[in-house]
């Protein structure tokens, strides 16, 4: 069993329900129990002209290998209707592996810690809801030091 992040993002059909539903479909994966989900956050989008996004950190506890994990994911994402049209288009849900215990993982399909977790604080902010506070990723950075390097602006924590 390893403990995973996973990233939850939507902003198209109602993201919140979008939300909802890939939590659920997440807790009936295969080998695979769910340990925890954050709150939900909203934010604009980092491109003009999207509307905006719903986040949220759901943990997982699985003995899938990180690729099975990556092809149930993407299974999801298109049984909720996520098309693939631009990079970084509006989508009904996104679903990012952000930490996979304590592995790092570079390879065509998967770079495992997500690559752009720093820059994120819709990633860090819901994350830190669920993982332990002294945090370390695989790579040696901590959370903390992610956190302080990352302010919480233009996140609204939903109730
Ligand atoms: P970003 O990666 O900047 O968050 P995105 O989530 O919109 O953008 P996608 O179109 O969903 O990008 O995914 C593109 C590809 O990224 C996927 O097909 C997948 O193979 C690859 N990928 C690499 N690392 C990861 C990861 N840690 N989690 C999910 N997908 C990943
Ligand atoms: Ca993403
Ligand atoms: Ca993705």
């Amino acid at each position: 069993m390893e403990r995973i992040y996973i990233g939850l993002g939507s902003n198209l059909a109602d993201p919140a329900e979008q939300l909802r539903s890939a939590i659920t479909a997440l807790g009936q994966l295969p080998k695979t129990s769910l340990a925890g989900v954050s709150a939900f956050y909203q934010s604009d989008s980092l491109l003009p002209g999207q509307p905006r996004y719903t986040n949220a950190v759901a943990a997982l506890d699985s003995s899938l290998a990180p690729i099975e994990l990556l092809d149930a994911l993407q299974a999801i994402e298109n049984d909720q209707g996520r098309e693939r049209l631009e990079r970084w288009g509006p989508r009904t849900l996104d679903l990012d592996i952000l930490l996979f215990g304590d592995r790092l993982i570079d390879e065509p399909r998967l770079k495992v810690p997500h690559y752009q977790i720093q820059e994120r604080a819709f990633v860090l902010y819901p994350l830190a809801e669920l993982a332990p506070p002294d945090l370390r990723l695989a790579d040696g950075r901590t959370l903390p030091a992610l956190l302080a390097a990352c302010p919480f602006v233009g996140l609204e924590r939903l109730p």
